[in-house]
């Protein structure tokens, strides 16, 4: 058991072993993630973080390789160390899909070494997990994390010992920690800190042998063999393509590559940026082509991957259903919504 803390204790042994430590914290009654300066500020709450944790994975932007004439000098990855504490579970879910899609990319690969993930317990509330994601007792060999703390009360900690009971979602974060880890990083890390009592989870998978979603498996029919251009035609007649939606979305992973080129001495560098499909340019090819030349066909598009594409290829949505899209979007486009409305028609 973790007593709170012990947990602030924790944090300082990561902050004085060169950890840059980043939290979930309070800021004006909104749950932001940032860097962690007093232990005591971290907040682990129900909600999810108003930006997601994507940046850690993937940054807005990043430094690729710079060149001089002919000579390319890649830039080197050595990543400095980051902890980031309080992933909700959702969240954590959109791991899985940063891990298949940058498998070979050794900018995101050299990160992920360097990250240390502690993700907790409290699921949020309906409209941030419009999936309905509960705690079942194997989802943690489903998630990919370095630590994990189940808040519960002392009275239920001999039963997650047994590994039989379920995992406890209390509302509050002021009590006592049930520790797991899923990692050799997550294991070495609380050895050194002088804490033994965790129990490790092997990871089976993002996807539960013989159990694919069978909501994935309804919306992706649709997509795909029931096209209902009416639904998208109204979609893009109120969408403003201001791309926010894609911004805070944890799962929307698409970059652009950026040649910043230097006026002198042939010197410039290559970099690599988040873009939105939503934006006019993202499917703009030489001679000004565009294949998403309206802005039905861009919504579609972001629909399109991220529930018939995705799951092809993975088995999983790409979309772990935290509503940060509709509580952004300024013209009340709500995912929720917009799925049911596929599943009807
Ligand atoms: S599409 Fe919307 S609900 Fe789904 S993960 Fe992205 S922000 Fe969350
Ligand atoms: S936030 Fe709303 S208006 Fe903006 S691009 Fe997304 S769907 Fe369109």
């Amino acid at each position: 058991m973790l007593t709170r803390h012990k947990l602030e204790d924790f944090i300082l042994f990561l902050q004085k072993n060169g950890w840059d430590v980043f939290g979930t914290q309070k800021r004006e009654n909104l749950l932001e993630v940032d860097h962690l300066k007093y232990p005591a500020d971290l907040k682990l709450e129900k909600g999810v973080p108003f930006y997601s944790f994507k940046r850690f994975f993937i940054p807005e932007k990043e430094k690729l390789f710079e060149y001089k004439g002919h000579i390319l000098k890649a830039e080197e990855l050595a990543p400095k160390k980051t902890a980031i504490l309080g992933m909700n579970l959702l969240d954590l879910k959109s791991v899985l899909l940063y891990d298949q899609v940058f498998e070979k990319d050794p900018y995101y690969q050299a990160r992920r070494r360097n990250l240390l993930i502690v993700g907790h317990s409290l699921i949020p509330d309906m409209s941030q997990n419009i999936f309905e994601m509960t705690l079942e007792e194997d989802i943690l060999e489903h998630l990919s994390f370095d630590i994990f703390l189940a808040e519960m009360s002392f009275a239920k900690v001999p039963a997650i010992r047994t590994k039989k009971a379920k995992l406890i979602n209390e509302e509050k974060d002021n009590g006592e920690y049930a520790v797991f880890t899923g990692s050799l990083l997550g294991q070495k890390i609380l050895n050194d800190f002088g804490y033994k009592d965790y129990i490790n989870i092997q990871f089976s998978g993002p996807v539960k042998e013989g159990k694919l979603d069978e909501r994935m498996i309804k919306i992706q029919d649709k997509l795909k063999n029931k096209h209902n251009q009416k639904i998208w035609d109204e979609l893009g007649a109120r969408c403003i393509e201001c791309g926010k939606c894609t911004i805070v979305c944890p799962t929307c992973f698409c970059f652009r590559i950026d040649d910043k080129a230097g006026l002198e001495n042939s010197e410039g560098e290559r970099q690599r940026c988040w873009d939105s499909c939503f934006y006019q340019e993202f499917s703009e090819v030489a001679l000004g082509h565009k294949f998403l030349n309206d802005t039905a066909k861009r919504i579609h598009f972001w629909y399109y991957h991220k529930f018939a594409r995705i799951p092809e290829e993975f088995n999983f949505m790409g979309c772990v259903g935290c509503g940060r899209c509709a509580a952004v979007c300024p013209v009340g486009i709500d995912i929720a919504e917009v799925l049911k409305n596929i599943e009807n028609s």
